[in-house]
């Protein structure tokens, strides 16, 4: 398999590991946003959330938590960003589910989630909303 965090979690390529236990690790962005960037992935090969069993997603998410809390008490980070480019068209580069924990500090000159994009929908939420609850 030639998927680069593959290779990771099989410790065949370097990485700054800050955490792992047998279903997830999290390493060091090797080319980091801010200080403390860090990638937390299942160590089950899935491309993208939907592709995850969901007990690992859960899984994936605690070790989110705790590795956020390790990261705001280490480098005295006030706020993270946290999230995932899900897709292609979303920015998703590494075809390896990841969840970026980004430290914020500041005057850090960032934006928030909400800088992605700016596109106000044509059709109004009623629509939407049916369209998305209906599918629970
Ligand atoms: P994304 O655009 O969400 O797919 O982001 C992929 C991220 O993986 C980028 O921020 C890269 O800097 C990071 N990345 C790629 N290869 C490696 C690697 N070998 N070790 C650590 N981080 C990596
Ligand atoms: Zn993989």
């Amino acid at each position: 398999m030639s998927c680069v965090f593959c290779k990771i979690v099989r410790g065949e390529l370097p990485a700054h590991k800050v955490y792992e236990d047998a279903e997830t690790v999290a390493f060091l962005d090797i080319h980091p946003m801010t200080e403390g960037h860090t990638l937390v992935i299942p160590k089950l090969h899935a491309e993208r959330l939907a592709d995850l069993p969901p007990e690992l997603a859960g899984k994936l998410f605690q070790t989110v938590q705790r590795v956020a809390g390790r990261i705001t008490q280490a480098l005295e980070a006030p706020a993270l960003n946290i999230g995932v480019n899900d897709g292609r068209a979303a920015g998703q580069a590494v075809p390896h589910l990841h969840v970026h924990i980004i430290p914020r500090f500041p005057g850090d000159g960032g934006g928030s989630i909400h800088s992605i994009l700016y596109k106000p929908q044509k059709r109004p939420l009623e629509e939407i909303h049916r369209l998305i609850a209906d599918t629970l």
